[in-house]
């Protein structure tokens, strides 16, 4: 018995086109107009991402600022479900760092951030750093 093999159709890339492409079709594509579609479409997608991730960070460093001004929370930290209640979006940040002296994390969204506890279920520390440490945004990322 003859085994036939099972080939995927080749579809054009442009996600507004998916026209089915002959086997031996040299490029991933019907044409350029296709083609360009296809790369600015990936563009737009990339610098809507973008702009989220920085709104969310924004977002972060002005919640966490809130409790860093507040003397109590400076002092007694805060509890993970108060940061997610207040909308905080842990995954978002703009750095980590490794406290030394301390052993601990800190995470950072801009100016302020927050150091993570030692131990799980223990309230996180709000805390403060100069501008000058703040990683510049430059070409698409932070260096
Ligand atoms: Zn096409």
């Amino acid at each position: 018995m003859k085994m036939k093999k099972v080939t995927e159709p080749k579809i054009c890339r442009n996600p507004r086109c998916r026209k089915e492409l002959p086997p031996d079709h040299p490029r991933k594509d019907c044409n350029d107009k296709c083609k360009t579609t296809y790369f600015n479409d990936k563009a737009k997608e990339e610098k809507k991402s973008r702009f989220s991730y920085e709104r969310v960070l924004k977002d972060n460093e002005k919640f966490v600022k809130r409790f860093y001004d507040n003397a109590y929370f400076r002092k007694v930290g805060v509890a993970e479900e108060a940061l997610v209640g207040e909308g905080i979006n842990l995954e978002v940040f703009l750095n980590q760092e490794h406290h030394k002296e301390r052993h601990t994390g800190i995470i950072w969204y801009g100016c302020y951030g927050l150091e993570l506890p030692k131990v799980e279920g223990r309230n996180y520390m709000p805390v403060q750093r100069s501008l000058d440490r703040v990683p510049k945004y430059k070409g698409g990322r932070y260096v």
